[in-house]
């Protein structure tokens, strides 16, 4: 098979745990597949890069004209990690050479600090899997066509790894992290979290969107839109794991689990999983039915999750600030002129409410990424002529708490049942959006983490001895 794994920065973080990754992908190697692997920056690395900018021009590294060295800067720090997992598969005995962005192909748009992937030239790559060396490549960072350094925005070796799987063709791609698996919400939040055996790429999404931070939502992205086959699993331990799947249909029997390996395989339809499964047996000869099924995705318990399912997990923003356009005379063109020249200004707005006075004036609120507040509130300050606002009010300390869940779409009730959990444990909510399979609410920031252990309980997805308690203890290890 040919495999793209990801190793993320905390399971890189030392020369110890490089070794034991290195061990992992060895065991791999020996099986026969043809692996790529993507690694992040080890530890927190790239935090400390950042910070040395800081220290050198201040909150000045902000600025446009530094976005150009701050990629040149970060992307340093994926280099140091291939470079040293390289040389510990090399001292395994393990044929693997290590590749920067541009050198495994990685084109992008020319944009720093958060470039989008334009193509992979998988040349290099392809050349080296055939001869059975492991490329071990440099995630988050690519290259522009006039050859300058970019990287593609926080957390985005996970976004590398996807596309790089797609542009191989590769049989599936594993995200390997320092948590089992994606859970119905962060163990590190709420410990009685339970591991989630399947969940759909549009869950994941939007899990990913609101916060929860296990992958890259442009990952998923890409994975929903080439139908790649994503795994979760954690790189300590082969216990746990979750398949990123189209469907809630697809059925528990779909879902195999590799022992030796921690790795699984399913398939989307029942034609495609008889074949499946012979392979997944043929690679995995230790593997049947009572020994080798995902250990979530045994039947009672994967059934009474697929069927039974409302809200699938609750996800925390922290990051989330309000600003609100106060007392304006609103004209046809306002909101087009503000919301313009926020985009032009590169700030992401996300909700948006507004409401008009009994005078006849309006208010308009939207909230922002807190990064975005400065940016935000100079684009508002140079509309004041245009607008003519009476005032802007700024409210910073905000979280994003948000239900997702495939099953809503066909449920009424369900963000009622949230507003009124939050009223009877006094968190006020200051915004709301929905979609199909989600209920957001803005709240401030103190109450973040009751209200997902709270809406979690509510909501009944908590286990008494869940998975949790084991990613939580390996997340404490990885710390
Ligand atoms: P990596 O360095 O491997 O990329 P990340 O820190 O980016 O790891 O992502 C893993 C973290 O995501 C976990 O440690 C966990 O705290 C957090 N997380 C947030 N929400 C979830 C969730 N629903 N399921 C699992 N992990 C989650
Ligand atoms: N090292 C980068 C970061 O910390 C990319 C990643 O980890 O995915 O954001
Ligand atoms: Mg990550």
């Amino acid at each position: 098979m040919r495999i793209v794994q990801k190793y993320g920065g905390s399971s890189v973080k030392d020369a110890d745990r490089i070794r034991a990754v290195a061990g992992r992908i060895a065991a791999r190697h020996r099986e026969g597949h043809e692996l790529a692997v993507v690694v992040s920056a080890m530890g927190r690395t790239t935090d400390d890069l950042i910070a040395l900018a800081e220290a050198v021009v201040g909150d000045r590294r902000r600025e446009p004209a530094f976005a150009r060295e701050m990629d040149m800067l970060l992307s340093t720090g994926e280099q140091v990690s291939i470079a040293l997992l390289a040389m510990a598969l090399k001292a395994l005995g393990v044929p693997a050479v290590s590749l920067t962005g541009w050198q495994a192909g990685i084109l992008t748009e020319a944009v720093h600090e958060r470039a989008r992937i334009r193509a992979v030239d998988a040349k290099k790559l392809r050349a080296l899997l055939a001869e059975r060396t492991v490329a071990i490549v440099a995630g988050f960072q690519g290259i522009t066509a006039g050859g300058e350094i970019t990287t593609l925005g926080r957390g985005g070796s996970d976004t590398t790894a996807v596309a790089l799987a797609v542009a191989l063709g590769a049989d599936r791609c594993e995200i390997y992290t320092d948590v089992p698996g994606v859970y119905t919400t962060d163990p590190r939040i709420e410990p009685r979290a339970r591991l989630l055996p399947t969940v759909t790429y549009d869950e994941m999404l939007e899990l990913a969107h609101l916060g929860a931070g296990v992958l890259h939502p442009r990952s998923v992205e890409l994975a929903k839109r080439y139908q790649m086959p994503l795994f979760v699993g954690s790189s300590y331990t082969d216990e746990g794991g979750t398949l990123i799947v189209e469907t809630r249909s697809t059925r528990p029997e779909d879902v195999r689990h590799e022992r030796s390996t921690g790795a699984a395989s399913y398939a989307q339809d029942r034609s495609a999983s008889t074949e499946l499964k012979a392979r997944t047996a043929a690679e995995a000869p230790g593997a049947s039915d009572s020994t080798g099924a995902h250990p979530g995705a045994s039947s009672e318990n994967a059934g009474g999750l697929e069927d039974d399912r409302v809200v699938s997990g609750v996800a925390l923003d922290k990051a989330v600030a309000r600003l609100t356009l106060v007392g304006l005379s609103l004209r046809p063109t306002t909101l087009a002129d503000l919301f313009e020249a926020l985009a032009a200004a590169g700030v992401n707005v996300d909700i948006i409410i507004h409401t008009t006075r009994n005078d006849g004036t309006t208010d308009v609120a939207f909230s922002v990424q807190e990064d975005d507040v400065d940016r935000a509130r100079a684009v508002l300050d140079g509309l004041q002529a245009t607008l003519g606002h009476a005032a802007v009010e700024v409210e910073a300390d905000l979280a994003k708490v948000s239900i997702v869940g495939a099953g809503m779409a066909t449920r009424p009730g369900v963000a009622a049942t949230m507003f009124r959990l939050l009223a009877d444990a006094g968190i006020p909510v200051k915004m709301v959006s929905t979609s199909e399979i989600k209920v957001s609410a803005v709240i401030p920031r103190a109450l973040g983490a009751d209200a997902v252990r709270m809406l979690h309980d509510g909501f009944g997805l908590g286990e008494e001895n869940g998975l949790g308690r084991l990613a939580a203890r390996i997340a404490e290890a990885a710390e």
